[in-house]
């Protein structure tokens, strides 16, 4: 099958004024249409950097970025990027907000509208099309940011902590919708998350990752019955925990210390 993104042999180095930071290193990643995958690792590990490459908004150093097989040289329709902050625009509608992806690429149709407003119903946004985001809740307002990410139907989507400045049940409500809502539309997924528990439950496999300078530690696939079971009750599969402590020691190695309690 062919990867829907792949990086070969990528180096990221960023240079500044002061200083060159080697922030990426001998990156090799590869996923398969359908798939959720999961990057966690230490802050500075180059996480961001790594879905900034992939969402062609930085050129690495180094290595090949391959989107559907072709070279990325910017940014691509098909690819979405989704960040912790919803980064809504405060003086326009939540449906104005939906819109705006399609807006800017002069891709605003009435029937591509009208599917914007049933994906808002579908996230239990109904009637909210004219408000304003202060009007609403943490949580609502990131499901906006998702469905205006969902909106120009990319089949990629890169998530970069989207959950973590929510409350927990929030959180746990979101991840199910965002896994049906990607699973239902067949899109591959990468996330990048601090939250274990959270990476188990979601994806397929989750790759752990190194700092100083960042790179791939070890790759966990995570066993069929919990990628089955949707991520509020995956957390009760048999395995799940066996799973987290081994993700979990990996990770405690890779930030270099290894005296911090467990969970
Ligand atoms: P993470 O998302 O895993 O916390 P980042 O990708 O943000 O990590 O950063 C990786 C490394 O690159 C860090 O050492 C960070 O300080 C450095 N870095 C990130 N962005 C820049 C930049 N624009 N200029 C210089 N260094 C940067
Ligand atoms: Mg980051």
């Amino acid at each position: 099958m062919n990867a829907v993104i792949e990086l070969k042999d990528v180096e990221h180095v960023y240079v500044t004024d002061r200083e060159a930071v080697l922030a990426l290193e001998g990156m090799n990643i590869s996923v398969q249409p359908g798939e959720f995958i999961s990057l966690v690792g230490p802050s500075g590990c180059g996480k961001t950097t790594l879905l900034s490459i992939m969402a062609g908004l930085l050129v690495p150093t180094r290595g090949e970025v391959l989107l559907h097989g072709r070279r990325v040289s910017g940014p691509d329709p098909d690819v979405g990027y989704m960040l912790q902050q919803d980064y809504l625009f405060p003086w326009r509608t939540i449906l104005d907000n939906a819109l705006i992806g399609l807006e800017l690429r002069g891709m605003l149709t009435q029937e591509r509208k009208a599917s914007v407003i049933q994906l808002l119903e579908g996230m239990g946004l109904g009637g909210t099309g004219s408000l304003y985001p202060s009007q609403l809740s943490g949580g609502m307002r990131q499901r906006v940011a998702l469905v205006r990410t969902l909106a120009t139907e990319p089949d990629l989507l890169l998530l970069d902590e989207p959950f973590s400045a929510l409350d927990y049940q929030t959180k746990l409500q979101l991840e199910d919708l965002i896994a049906e809502t990607l699973h239902a539309r067949n899109k591959t997924a990468v996330l990048v998350t601090h939250d274990l528990a959270e990476a188990i439950a979601v994806s397929d496999r989750v790759i752990v990752l190194a700092a100083g300078p960042g790179r791939i530690r070890r790759t966990f696939e995570v066993p069929e019955n919990i990628r089955l079971t949707q991520p509020f009750y995956a957390r009760e599969q048999e395995g799940f925990n066996d799973l987290f402590h081994q993700i979990w020691k990996e990770l405690e190695a890779s930030e270099g210390r290894g005296e911090r309690n467990g969970p």
